[in-house]
């Protein structure tokens, strides 16, 4: 088991859309992390490159619902088409902390998504776990539910962005030194 850091709002490798993952044989162990990390930062879902690897690919628990009966793994999604009634509902974000937002999105989606085994699937969500695999899509995307809202609720944020911003770029700093450190 191995607790990973979880990349917070103003580290870049956030706002760049992530690659396809192309080798399946080693997800496991990372498999395995990721779900350490949230778990332990008491998320429902997480991306990968919120724990800083550039990989399409992202996690959701949601068996505290009648929704699932075990965690979802989805590799290489891509959202087919989205249907039903838009509705805001509140998301917080893991790489957002203290932040919470209504966020309006379409109820239901169809995603085109691998497994662990690489086989391919194609099922239509609903419920919180079409809510976190849009959200979950989003950071792979490089989009944060601060994107999502209107210019006035951002600017109501500005204080606690900037703020998270800063630790982030500090914490990105002190880990560069730290390696450098370690080099010399
Ligand atoms: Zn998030």
């Amino acid at each position: 088991m191995a607790i990973m850091n979880i990349v917070k709002y103003g580290d870049p490798v956030l706002n760049n859309k992530c690659s396809p993952v192309v080798h399946f044989s080693k997800l496991e162990s990372i498999m395995e992390d990721m779900f350490d990390s949230m778990y332990e930062a008491e998320g429902i879902g997480l991306a990968a490159n919120q724990v800083g690897l550039n990989m399409n690919l992202f996690i959701i628990d949601v068996t505290h619902t009648d929704e699932a009966e075990d965690p979802h793994i989805f590799i290489n999604s891509k959202i087919i088409s989205k249907k039903g009634e838009k509705s805001f509902f509140k998301e917080g974000c893991l790489s957002l902390p203290g932040i919470a937002l209504d966020v309006e999105r379409p109820e239901k989606i169809v995603l085109k998504y691998q497994t662990i085994d690489a086989e391919w699937h194609e099922n239509e969500f609903d419920g919180l776990l079409s809510r976190a695999i849009q959200h979950e899509m989003d950071h792979l995307n490089g989009i944060f539910i601060i994107d999502r809202v209107s210019e006035i609720e951002k600017i109501r944020y500005k204080k606690e962005l900037k703020t998270i911003e800063v630790d982030s770029k500090n914490y990105l700093k002190n880990t560069y030194n730290n390696k450098e450190k370690f080099v010399l």
